[in-house]
Order: structure tokens, then C-alpha cells, then sequence
């Protein structure tokens, strides 16, 4: 099996603190990381010590839901809690950051934003990343680097192919065979 990258092992990190996340409208992972190394994590939540948007539903104003701390912000606000230095640092994001999350983390002296998926790019967002010197740069998590029996159940999806084309495979099967493709190979 082949080591994964550092660039796969902290967008995986930051897609782990996603699922921490504890209003579903959008869930956000968010890790600092400063030579090779995590300083802080974050994910979209309520201020410590008042209630989940999971328990009690959203707080909605204006279309947005307005009881959490953006993931980005929570992960840099760890750092002030604890003293960490977020000058030079880097930070490995699930989603491309909100207007006021880019203000933040270009505030913070954070150098490169790692995205995994766009997310409603703001214009002006990307204009100031663009005019502080902060660089975006896509990293789309690898998800079949995870999976230490890839290769095998590849080879078992390709064995199970040939065998249903000797059959002859008809459109149902060519329909399966696309979901299959979908959830397993890529
Ligand atoms: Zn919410
Ligand atoms: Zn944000």
C-alpha cells in the first residue's frame, strides 16, 4: 500500500472533524496545520456550552443559520484560546471559506487555504486572497487511498464484468454497472 500524501492526510483530517459538526445545513472541517504539523481543528458548532442545531433545529435569520461558529473561525479561535501562533501557518478546509471566514484566516496570517469542494466562491473573497498573497489551492480527497482492499475489490468488480458480458449483459446491468463505477471506483 502506498503512504498517502500530507496533503490527502489533512484534507482527511479536516473531512473527519466534518462529521463533528453539529448544524446538518452545512457540514465544515477545518485543520491548521504549521510545519507538517496539526495545530488546531474546527468544525461548524454552537459556542461551547449552548445548544446544537441537531437537538434544537436552526437558528434562522435571513436564510442563514446564525447559532454557529464557522469551522475555519472555531479551528483559529482554538489557537488564541491556546496560545498557537497562526502567522505563516496553512489550513486544510472541506469547503472553499465564507466572505468572513477569508477575512479571518488573511487576518491570522494563514499563507495557503487547501479547499476540497467549492462552495458558493465569493467574488470578493477570492479578490482579496488573491490581493494579500494568500493562495487557494484545491485538494480533492482521495477517498480510495483510504481503502486498503482497493485494489482486491477492484479486481473482483473487473472478474464480475467479464463474467456478466459472456451473459450478455442487458440495460439493467449497464445501468448497475455505472452505479457500481459511482460508488466504488472513483
Ligand atoms: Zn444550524
Ligand atoms: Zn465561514
Amino acid at each position: 500500500m502506498d503512504r498517502i500524501s500530507w496533503d490527502q492526510y489533512f484534507m482527511a483530517q479536516s473531512h473527519l472533524l466534518a462529521l463533528r459538526s453539529t448544524c446538518t445545513r452545512l457540514m465544515v472541517g477545518a485543520t491548521i496545520v504549521r510545519d507538517k504539523r496539526i495545530i488546531a481543528g474546527g468544525y461548524n458548532g454552537s459556542v461551547s456550552g449552548s445548544v446544537h442545531c441537531v437537538d434544537e433545529g436552526c437558528y434562522v435569520i435571513d436564510g442563514h443559520c446564525v447559532r454557529t461558529v464557522h469551522a475555519e473561525a472555531n479551528a483559529l479561535l482554538q489557537c488564541a484560546k491556546f496560545g498557537a501562533s497562526t502567522d505563516g501557518a496553512d489550513i486544510y478546509v472541506t469547503h472553499f471559506p465564507c466572505l468572513q471566514c477569508c477575512k479571518q484566516l488573511i487576518q491570522s496570517g494563514i499563507r495557503t487555504v487547501y479547499y476540497a469542494e467549492d462552495y458558493r466562491n465569493h467574488e470578493y473573497a477570492i479578490e482579496l486572497f488573491k490581493e494579500t498573497g494568500v493562495k487557494t489551492i484545491k485538494v480533492t480527497l482521495d477517498y480510495l487511498a483510504f481503502d486498503t482492499n482497493y485494489q482486491e475489490k477492484q479486481k473482483l468488480i473487473e472478474r464480475l464484468y467479464a463474467e456478466l458480458d459472456k451473459n450478455n449483459a442487458d440495460g439493467e446491468i449497464q445501468e448497475l454497472k455505472k452505479e457500481v463505477e459511482r460508488l466504488f471506483l472513483n
